[in-house]
């Protein structure tokens, strides 16, 4: 019976780089951002956001004037 044949050591699990998470940039300034910022901010970082929401109720202070 051949039922012993050696396996190379392979206990190493191949644990995946942190690289491989799923990450997510601000599409306006391109920073990385995490996931709830992503899904909170319509794909933006807060700043670029906040930025967007400023310059709307410009507008609409404009409109207003
Ligand atoms: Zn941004």
């Amino acid at each position: 019976m051949a039922n012993c044949l050696k396996k190379p050591n392979n206990k190493k699990n191949a644990t995946k780089p942190e690289d491989e998470e799923d990450k997510f940039y601000c599409s306006v300034c391109g920073r990385e951002i995490d996931e709830d910022e992503y899904e909170s901010y319509d794909g933006m970082c807060w700043e670029c956001w906040d930025d967007q929401l400023t310059e709307e109720s410009e507008d609409m202070f404009g409109d207003v004037m």
